[in-house]
Formats: C-alpha cells, sequence, structure tokens
C-alpha cells in the first residue's frame, strides 16, 4: 500500500502519461488501480475546476493550458496519493486508506482554499476555483468505475451546492438495502431487454391532434412484475448506471422510429430522458448522432429532455452542451420547468426549442389567482422567445380551458392517455393523426360550420340570407348593412390559435362604406380587419396594437370595385413580424414590424365594433393557423378560378 505515496509520473509509461501535465492519464489510473492488492483499502477524490471553460473562451486554449499544468502541479503537490488527469479539468487522487477520514476532508478543503495562493494572473485565479467529491474507506476489490462513480455523485452534489466545496460520498444504510438487488440485478436486465420503452402523447389541446411523444423506462422485472421509474431511477442516479439506461433507451428509440417508416405516424416526433451525467461527456453529441445515423433515422424527430435542476449550477457547460446537440440536429427541451429553482436568466441564454412545464407547477397554480398570473406569464413569455410550451400532468378539462387561453397549447398527461407501450400508442396515434388540422373551412352559406364540426359560427342580427357563391349551386351569405354590431356573423375564436395566421374568403360588395370592415378580428392585444374602402379608396388590411399609443399598421393595397368578387387573403407571421393582403392571388399591401397580436376574443364577418356594418356577400372562408407565402396564395386563387364550376367571375387581376 505504500506505493500509493510513492509512485510518480516517471514511473509511467508514454501511453499512461497525460502530454500537457505529465501526471498520469485515464489509462495510468486504470493500470495503477489494477496493480492494487485486492485487500487494499483507498480513499478516492475527484477534483474539477470550476468554470475552466470560461478561461479557454475568454483568454484562449493556450492560456487554458498554461492554467491546467500550474493546476495540475498544485494538486499533485497537494492532493497526495497516485495523482491522474482524466478529463479537461477533473482530476482523481487514489489515497492511503489507512489516513483518517479528517485528514482526507482536510486536504480537499485545503486544497480548494488554497488554489487563490498560486503563483499565476490573479485576474484568473479569481474566476476559477475548485469543487471536490470524495468517497472514503474503499475496497480496491471493486471495478475502478464503481469508486469513480461514487466520487461523481459526491462532486455533483459540490457542484449542486454552488461549487467551491467538497462533499463526502454518504450511502444511507437504508437505501443501500432497497437498492441492494436493484444494483445486483441491473446490468443483467438490461442485457436481458427488461427494460421498456413506453410512450406517452403530446396532444395539441385545441385539435385534440397527436403533436409526439415522450419515451418513458419501465423494468418488466420477471419475479416482481413492472417495476416503475420512481423506484430505480434514483438509484442508477446515485450509481451511475443511469447513463447506460439512456443510451439504451435512445437506441431502441431510433430502432422504433425506423420501424415507423412508411407508417402514416412515420415523422411523429419522440423525446427521450437523458440525465445530468451526459453533460460531463464532450463526446455526447458525437456519440448520439453516431447512433442516430446507424440506425438511419433523422435526428430532428428526435428530442432529448434535460431536467431542469441540471440547468442551475453548471450552466456554461450546459449552453455549450446544448448548442452542441442542436448543431448535430437534435430538439433539446428543458423537462420539468417550474419544479425547483427556475432561473428565467437560463431560458435567455440557453438556445432550447421546447420548455416543458412540470406537473407540479401546473397543480399548485391551477387552483390558485397568482399561481395562474405566474403560468400565463411563463407560457407568454416562452411564445415570445419561439420556444414551444408543453405542459405536463394536464388531467381535466379546467386545466385545458386555462391552459389553451393563456396560450398554451400542447399538453402530456393522463388526461389524454397515460405512458403505455408501443402497440397501444400507435392505435392512440393513428385515432388522433386524423385530427390535426391548422386549418378550417367555415360553410358560410348555410351551416355555419366548419367541415370537421370543431368550429361553428352564429347570426347576430336579422336580414342576413343565402344567396349563390362562387360556384354553381354554391352559397354565400349575404349581410344588409346597419348599425354598428348588427347583421354579421360571430364565428368561434378558436379558429385562431396561433401566433401566425391566415384568413381567406371571397367577398362582393353591394355599397362600399369608408372603414366598414368585412373580417375583424379582436385580441387581447389589438385587433386585425379588413376594410374594402380606406385610405384614398384603397382597401386595407389593418393591425392595431393596443399596447402602443401609435400601434397602427396598415398594408394599404388598392382600389376594390363594387358587384365584382374578389378573392381577399390575409396573413400575419410572427417569425418575420410581417402582415401582408393579396387581392385575386396577387400580393397587394405588406408591412413589416408589426409586433405579435394574441389571444383572439372575437371574429366577426360583416361587420365592425366602431362602423357601419357591411353590406354584401362573403364565401368560402377558411381559417389557416399559419402564415401562407405567395406560391400558395397563387395556387389557391387558381384553384377556385380554375374549376369548372367556377361563377364568380367577371374578375379583375390587380397587377
Ligand atoms: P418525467 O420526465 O417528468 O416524465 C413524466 C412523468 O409524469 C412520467 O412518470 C409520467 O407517467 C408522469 N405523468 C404524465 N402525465 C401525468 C399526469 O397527468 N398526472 C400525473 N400525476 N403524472 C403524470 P414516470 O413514467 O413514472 O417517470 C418518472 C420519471 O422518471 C420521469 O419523469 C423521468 O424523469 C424519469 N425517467 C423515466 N424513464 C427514464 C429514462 O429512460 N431515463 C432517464 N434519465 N429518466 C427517466
Ligand atoms: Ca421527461
Ligand atoms: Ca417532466
Amino acid at each position: 500500500m505504500e506505493n500509493i505515496e510513492v509512485k510518480e509520473g516517471s514511473q509511467l509509461s508514454l501511453s499512461e502519461t497525460d502530454y500537457l501535465t505529465g501526471l498520469a492519464n485515464r489509462r495510468g489510473l486504470s493500470n495503477f488501480y489494477l496493480s492494487l492488492g485486492q485487500s487494499d483499502k483507498i480513499h478516492a477524490m475527484y477534483i474539477d475546476v470550476d468554470n475552466f471553460k470560461r478561461i479557454n473562451d475568454e483568454f484562449g486554449h493556450s492560456m487554458g493550458d498554461r492554467l491546467l499544468v500550474c493546476v495540475s502541479g498544485y494538486i499533485s503537490k497537494n492532493a497526495g496519493g497516485f495523482v491522474s488527469r482524466v478529463g479537461g479539468d477533473e482530476f482523481v487522487a487514489i489515497l492511503d486508506g489507512r489516513l483518517s477520514e479528517e485528514n482526507v476532508i482536510k486536504r480537499a478543503d485545503d486544497l480548494i482554499a488554497g488554489l487563490e495562493e498560486l503563483d499565476f494572473r490573479k485576474d484568473i485565479l479569481v474566476l476559477i476555483s475548485l469543487s471536490v467529491g470524495i468517497v472514503l474507506d474503499q475496497s480496491a476489490e471493486q471495478s475502478l468505475d464503481g469508486v469513480l462513480s461514487k466520487c461523481d455523485a459526491a462532486l455533483y452534489q459540490s457542484k449542486y451546492n454552488g461549487k467551491k466545496r467538497s462533499t463526502v460520498y454518504k450511502s444511507d444504510d437504508k437505501s443501500i438495502q432497497i437498492s441492494r438487488n436493484i444494483e445486483l440485478e441491473m446490468e443483467d436486465a438490461l442485457k436481458n431487454g427488461q427494460f421498456k420503452v413506453f410512450l406517452q402523447p403530446k396532444v395539441n389541446m385545441i385539435t385534440s391532434a397527436i403533436t409526439g411523444a415522450e419515451a418513458l423506462s419501465r423494468w418488466e422485472h420477471p419475479s416482481d412484475g413492472l417495476r416503475m421509474p420512481d423506484e430505480y431511477i434514483p438509484v442508477f442516479e446515485k450509481n451511475g448506471f443511469i447513463s447506460k439506461l439512456d443510451m439504451y433507451m435512445f437506441k431502441q428509440v431510433c430502432m422504433l422510429k425506423k420501424s415507423w417508416e412508411g407508417e402514416i405516424y412515420e415523422h411523429l416526433p419522440v423525446s427521450v430522458n437523458m440525465s445530468r451525467f451526459h453533460l460531463y461527456n464532450k463526446n455526447f453529441p458525437d456519440e448520439l448522432a453516431g447512433i442516430v445515423e446507424s440506425y438511419g433515422v433523422d435526428p430532428e424527430e428526435l428530442e432529448l429532455e434535460i431536467t431542469e435542476s441540471v440547468f442551475i449550477k453548471d450552466t456554461d457547460e450546459l449552453i455549450v452542451m446544448v448548442k452542441h446537440l442542436q448543431e448535430k440536429g437534435f430538439k433539446v427541451s428543458i423537462d420539468d420547468f417550474g419544479s425547483g429553482y427556475s432561473a428565467l436568466s437560463l431560458i435567455k441564454d440557453l438556445t432550447v426549442d421546447t420548455v416543458k412545464l412540470d406537473k407540479y407547477f401546473l397543480h399548485s397554480s391551477a387552483n390558485d389567482m397568482k399561481g395562474k398570473i405566474v403560468l400565463k406569464s411563463v407560457i407568454s413569455m416562452c411564445r415570445d422567445l419561439k420556444i414551444t410550451v408543453v405542459t405536463e400532468g394536464v388531467e381535466n378539462d379546467e386545466q385545458i380551458d386555462f391552459l389553451t387561453r393563456s396560450g398554451c397549447q400542447v399538453a402530456q398527461g393522463f388526461y389524454y392517455s397515460e405512458p403505455v407501450p408501443v402497440d397501444s400508442f400507435v392505435e392512440f396515434a393513428k385515432a388522433h393523426l386524423s385530427n390535426i388540422l391548422s386549418k378550417y373551412r367555415i360553410d358560410l352559406g348555410e351551416s355555419l360550420v366548419s367541415d370537421d364540426g370543431h368550429i361553428k359560427g352564429r347570426i347576430v342580427g336579422e336580414g342576413l340570407k343565402s344567396v349563390p357563391g362562387i360556384f354553381k349551386g354554391s352559397k354565400a351569405m349575404h349581410f344588409p348593412g346597419g348599425p354598428t354590431e348588427e347583421n354579421m356573423i360571430e364565428i368561434d375564436p378558436l379558429a385562431v390559435v396561433n401566433d401566425s395566421w391566415t384568413v381567406s374568403f371571397w367577398c362582393k360588395t353591394d355599397e362600399l362604406h369608408m372603414w366598414s370592415s368585412v373580417y375583424f378580428m379582436k385580441f387581447e392585444t389589438g385587433f386585425a380587419s379588413f376594410n374594402p374602402l380606406a385610405w384614398e379608396g384603397h382597401s386595407d388590411f389593418r393591425i392595431r396594437d393596443s399596447r402602443e399609443v401609435n400601434g397602427w399598421y396598415d398594408s394599404s393595397s388598392c382600389q376594390l370595385e363594387e358587384n365584382l368578387w374578389w378573392h381577399i387573403v390575409i396573413t400575419y407571421n410572427s417569425d418575420t413580424e410581417t402582415a401582408i393582403s393579396f387581392i385575386n392571388g396577387d400580393p397587394i399591401g405588406q408591412t413589416k414590424n408589426v409586433p405579435v397580436n394574441r389571444f383572439v376574443k372575437r371574429i366577426v364577418i360583416g361587420g365592425d365594433v366602431f362602423q357601419k356594418s357591411y353590406i354584401g356577400s362573403v364565401c368560402e372562408l377558411v381559417f389557416y393557423n399559419e402564415a401562407k407565402d405567395y406560391d400558395f396564395v397563387r395556387d389557391l386563387f387558381r384553384e377556385y378560378t380554375e374549376r369548372e364550376d367556377f361563377a364568380g367571375g367577371p374578375l379583375k387581376r390587380l397587377i
């Protein structure tokens, strides 16, 4: 055992030596560990340089290297024992097991405290610190990995508690007993395929369409039956086995996705949970990319869920990791947002694709006014940042009602489905794929209901009547005009639920009246309308943002003549903040920098809340919950006019 104190770099072979610091590398450490007697007792320390990445970023890699050389000399001199560098800024020291517990802890704390005294640039030294994880009294009988994973768990605790400190690994006896079976069985269970992928759908609460799934593990134990994650995940997180399970689940999901090829649900995205352990593995993005490639699946359809608690301490490392994962094509989400210490600044610094609101956040907020305000604001903020929000744990109608009105569209929860085996999931997916509707065509002539029956209209006033539409035998609605808020149709506001939207319709005006809109949509934050006669005899697509004094955005277009059918399309794109109006297939008016309005309160056809009602006919009303482009609108216009039964002519082209 004496050799722990004496073995030095000079006794290492070249392949066992770290080129930069001259310390043992991982192989050197491993060989040294194997050379220990089985009955030897050791202590071990995992030492990590906090914020090292910042030094590389801000001062360059050569400065980073110089710092590492300096720090490694310091550690090897003061930690004692056999010191090795096992990662960029990570060191492991194996100490003689006969040293007292106090002695080991004191060495670690002295190491942490003494760093400031190093002979190195002070402006750099103040930025870094050391975090240490310690494991005491280990038998060298067990594998090196076994020792290191305990050290690593302790190191994580140090980081979690704020860095610049040491933590001793503690496994309380009770949990050890419970987890002993699990630890004994887990490797075989993995080999024997006892871990199964269950899937829980993510559903658009407005359309009931499935938008994806989350993969959750279940342990099918041969004698105990189905074991739930709550029983084994905490154990795996402690002993490090979670990394293996995650990779296994990831591969299973890739296989599954591949097997869906050619099915109608083939492109449904599936998310996989990833534990914090991977974040310290710089090759993680490459490894995942390699797997995806070998299975021939599209990384764009895979999402990695990383739990919020991870994001608290190791922010710098995390930002880089998230970026790298996205460069490889993966989507990344913050899981369990709102469960603990959510720092809002995180959302600012991280470029995540999705935020998953924690189920406890929902459950504790839903019955409480203040909680609701917070929830609603978080959702709104995410939408402004173009981050998708998924709410977990949705169980009842009240929650759905509240969430959809707050602007969250996607839910994952027992209301729709529990996590289920793949076969059952596929059944669910098939039933809910057909519901995907981003488009509602409303029959204005007669029923006032959308094709799928979801969106309904309601006549306000009297004197509206069915008249011939633009096709032979089709119907339009005729509006007789009248005072403000009379003789019009109100449409269910759920027809437009997205930040970007498009509305298409045909109208024929009997009598033009200044600023009377044919289409009017009221938001919580303003309104949008289409007026056949506005500025200088021209029609106008107007968006009003009531949050601004001068928030009037007009896309003035061209002159519309009375007694002719016109195809009108208005579209708003929240990504580009552009509003465009199209007349008879051509883009006529365009306005940029139009802020997004949201929470549609009313949709009115043939009326205006400020002006007299519209006089004329309207038909073929279609809502799209996305922005449409020039090609789409031109083709749409052609589709209408090239139909054999088209009877809406004569038409005027404007450009
Ligand atoms: P999670 O990632 O937050 O997964 C969602 C959990 O919420 C699941 O628990 C799911 O069954 C539950 N849930 C979904 N909808 C509802 C609802 O409406 N009400 C309530 N009360 N609960 C709902 P599950 O499957 O027991 O998984 C628990 C946790 O275990 C997961 O939480 C995840 O953190 C972890 N986990 C499961 N499989 C894996 C895995 O393969 N790798 C990793 N790293 N973690 C996993
Ligand atoms: Ca999750
Ligand atoms: Ca979650």
